[in-house]
């Protein structure tokens, strides 16, 4: 017993030895990753069963003896990587990525990652892993995140940023270049408050828009915005909500902004010719009416007063038959530009028919009004002469809104019955009808 003790430990550590190294090499055996040890050379000295599955689809020749020969018509910077490495040992590469050739029955190639060790002068170990599905993803990413970038970059009008939750800009576009005049450089990290007017109250008002994108989801707005020149533009602007992929927090904001400064004139344009007269430029009967309307509830609510004049140029028929329409229609735009010397820019001119004319004159009295009236009609009577033109004068009516005038039409009425007792008295000059 006492002398079987020692040969009975060295049993027993022989067994666990054996035990260890088998445990070993069934680890090696079911690696997911390729192990091979080779000499300076390349020559495969041993390597694991999925090394033989990974390599035995480009072996040419059907055997497995040399790496680097096996790698070199499409890695050949492998062994010459090994060749050139001066050192004892240490590593020479690391996930090094090889495209493999494609294999039969598979779609694309494989693409594999290789590091290679040297462990000894004349001994290296190469682990060689299948990365395609991860490569793959990684491409795929890179692509995505390309292709959105080149979208991003190609939209013409539209000024695209994101922002972080505090407002802070993260990304902006090539159009964001252009519309905001800053350059993405210039932009990264500032608030977006930068390209909107200060309000004046210190709440931050992009970020009462982000709140309220927030919110609701998403938030539209339209508004001015201002370049980096000072230059303010029009902006149609969408805020969409970011939210991590992952659990749903939110990340940020994107803002797209189109530019509307064009469109916005041209409908200002529009209304402006709807609601003016071509010939003159002086407002319509319609809009004349309905901007009187809107003055004196204004002024009412002021508790002030307004008059009004209403002019027709006297004999008018006979011009237009005299020296023929094109000349009667000079005469019409004389009239009013002749108009327009004598009255501030916030009062009221419109054409009401043919050769009639309308002023209101907000917060005159009837005798301011009267004056102003006499010097239209002086004026009128003399442009015609200086101009070398044919004299044509007017008949004007003066009255001003009493306070028991429930509408416009009865203030008005009023000053076309001053105009009849103008035309009446004989014309070229000016009849006031007093309310009081
Ligand atoms: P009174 O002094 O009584 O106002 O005489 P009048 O000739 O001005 O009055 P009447 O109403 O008889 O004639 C108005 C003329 O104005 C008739 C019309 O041909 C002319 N007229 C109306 N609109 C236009 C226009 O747009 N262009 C031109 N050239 N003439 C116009
Ligand atoms: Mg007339
Ligand atoms: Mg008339």
């Amino acid at each position: 017993m006492v002398n079987a003790a020692p040969d009975e430990f060295l049993d027993r550590a022989q067994t666990a030895a054996e035990r260890e190294q088998q445990d070993l090499l069934q680890l090696l055996y079911l690696c997911p990753v390729a192990i091979i040890k080779i000499d300076s050379y390349g020559t495969i000295l041993l390597m694991n069963p999925y090394g033989v599955q990974m390599l035995m689809p480009i072996s040419a020749s059907g055997k497995l003896t040399n790496l680097f020969d096996l790698f070199l018509p499409f890695a050949p910077e492998l062994g010459e990587m090994a060749r050139r490495f001066p050192s004892r040992t240490g590593k020479i590469c690391e996930e090094h990525r090889i495209v493999m050739p494609a294999r039969e029955g598979l779609p694309g190639s494989a693409i594999i990652s290789v590091t290679l060790q040297k462990v000894d002068s004349d001994i290296y170990v190469a682990v060689l892993t299948d990365v395609t599905s991860a490569a793959g993803r990684e491409l795929y990413v890179r692509t995505s995140e390309e292709r959105l970038h080149a979208v991003l970059d190609g939209v013409k009008d539209y000024s695209i940023c994101t922002v972080d939750t505090h407002g802070k800009i993260t990304s902006w576009n090539y159009a964001a270049e252009r519309l905001d005049d800053y350059r993405s450089d210039e932009m990264m990290g500032r608030h977006i408050d930068q390209l909107v007017p200060a309000t004046g109250t210190s709440k931050s008002p992009m970020m009462r828009r982000l709140e309220l994108a927030l919110r609701d989801g998403s938030h539209e707005f339209e508004g001015w915005r201002v370049r980096k020149d000072g230059k303010r533009y029009w902006g149609s602007t969408a805020i969409g909500v970011l939210r991590a992929k992952t659990d749903q927090t939110v990340i940020g904001y994107s803002v797209i902004t189109r530019d509307l400064t064009e469109q916005r004139r041209s409908e200002d344009r529009l209304r402006v010719l709807a609601m003016t007269d071509p010939l003159t430029g002086a407002l319509n009967r319609r809009s004349f009416f309905e901007n009187a309307k809107r003055e004196r509830a204004r002024l009412n609510a002021l508790d002030e007063s307004f008059t009004v004049l209403l002019l027709d140029a006297d004999f008018f028929k006979a011009v237009n038959d005299t020296h023929g329409h094109d000349a009667g229609d000079a005469t019409l735009v004389r009239i009013v530009a002749d108009c327009r010397q004598e009255i501030r820019s916030s009062d009221l001119l419109g054409r009401f028919g043919g050769e009639e004319f309308a002023i209101l004159l907000p917060g005159s009295s009837l005798e301011i009004a009267r004056r102003i009236a006499e010097r239209i009609r002086e004026r009128i009577a003399l442009s015609g002469r200086e101009s070398g033109a044919f004299p044509c004068t007017v008949s004007i009516g003066v009255t001003a809104c009493a306070s028991s005038d429930e509408t416009i039409e009865e203030t008005i009425n009023r000053a076309d019955a001053a105009l009849y007792t103008a035309k009446a008295a004989g014309r070229d000059c000016v009849a006031v009808a007093d309310p009081a």
